[in-house]
């Protein structure tokens, strides 16, 4: 078993968002702009600089891998580094965030690869608006996609729904009955000023307490102190046990005190805090060094010291940062 990783406030990381690329078939308005370019191959990780990090981290005390992207499910490969990240000893559990619309092909692989829940974004259930948020996707492929992933045997899938005014509050009600319909849990998430997406985010920016009052309106809410291991805080519906209702709120409710993780992005830079620029290079380190991990646990160990204590968006505000949400890690 390996050593825990410790920030320098005392938070155990113990959780690892990595992507597996910053490249995806959908450009949704509040993740991309609509003309993105993205990374040269040569500077992105190969599957085997993926798997040695994974291994490493793991080593050091990480217990959960999320793997992300861009959409992780578009990189040739992804099944057999599902596979080989999933056997690693001491991870307890491998889960990924999909925009769903490769699932219908890939469900069943993944989970017999040992991927245990799947995250799947789901922002309208309205063909034509499907259409406006991810600026060409087909809604009937992801539910397709969806139905899918409900055959294939997870343990848990989650919808996440970003939700903004004008485009998708009114339909709150609807993705809600949507989950409760299908057994399945939904988290509503604010949005995140990261990089420049060709609109204004203040107009759009609904507050997790106005989906949460409408919902109240609806349906019995119970709180509940469950914890899946990430930002969300979760309700329980009285009438629909089998649905929990999460909100992502790192606008209006900060939740950096009880941070436990860490992401890699796919050119290798190790984010110390979605909301901050703060990074280590471990690309660099990995092909500088083939064959001695050492100098990158040291260099990890020194960095997590430098994990900020808190994110400073402002919904409201300007941009931030320069980074978009596809190069995150999201
Ligand atoms: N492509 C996959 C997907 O869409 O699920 C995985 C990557 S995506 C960046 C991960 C999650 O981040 C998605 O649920 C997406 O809705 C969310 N997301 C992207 N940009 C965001 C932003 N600016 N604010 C809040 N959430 C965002
Ligand atoms: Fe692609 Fe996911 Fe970003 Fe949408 S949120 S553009 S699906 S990476």
């Amino acid at each position: 078993m390996g050593k825990l990783m410790q920030d320098g406030f005392g938070r155990q990381i113990d959780y690892l968002r990595l992507s597996v690329t910053d490249r995806c078939d959908l450009r949704c308005v509040y993740c991309m702009a609509s003309d993105m370019t993205f990374l040269p191959r040569q500077q992105m990780l190969t599957l085997e600089e993926l798997l040695r990090l994974a291994t490493l981290f793991v080593g050091q005390g990480v217990r959960k891998i999320r793997l992300t992207g861009g959409e992780p499910l578009v990189r040739p490969g992804i099944v057999e580094l599902c596979r080989q990240i999933a056997a690693l000893p001491g991870l307890r559990e491998l889960v990924m965030t999909t925009n769903g619309t490769q699932l219908q092909r890939l469900a069943r692989p993944l989970a017999d690869a040992g991927v245990r829940r799947l995250n799947i974004s789901l922002d309208s259930l309205d063909g034509q608006r499907f259409r406006a948020i991810t600026r060409n996707g087909d809604l009937d492929q992801v539910l397709r996609g969806i139905e899918a992933a409900r055959q294939a045997g997870f343990e848990g899938i989650k919808l996440n729904c970003v939700v903004m005014q004008g485009r998708n509050f009114d339909e709150v009600p609807a993705l809600l009955q949507y989950a409760i319909d299908q057994g399945i849990d939904i988290t509503f998430i604010e949005e995140m000023p990261l990089g420049e997406v060709g609109r204004s985010r203040g107009e759009a920016f609904c507050a997790s307490d106005q989906v949460r009052r409408l919902i109240a309106s609806r349906h019995a809410l119970l709180d509940s102190a469950e914890n899946s291991g990430g930002p969300a805080r979760y309700m329980r519906l009285v009438e629909h046990p089998r649905t929990r209702v999460g909100f992502i709120s790192p606008n209006s409710h900060n939740f950096c005190a009880t941070c436990n993780r860490v992401r890699l992005t796919v050119e290798g830079k190790l984010l110390l805090c979605l909301g901050q620029e703060d990074s280590l290079d471990l690309r660099g380190l990995l092909r500088r060094y083939p064959l001695d991990d050492a100098p990158l646990i040291d260099a990890l160990q020194q960095a997590l010291r430098r994990k900020p204590l808190r994110h400073d968006f402002d919904p409201q505000g300007a941009v931030q940062l320069v980074r978009f949400m596809n190069m995150s890690g999201g």
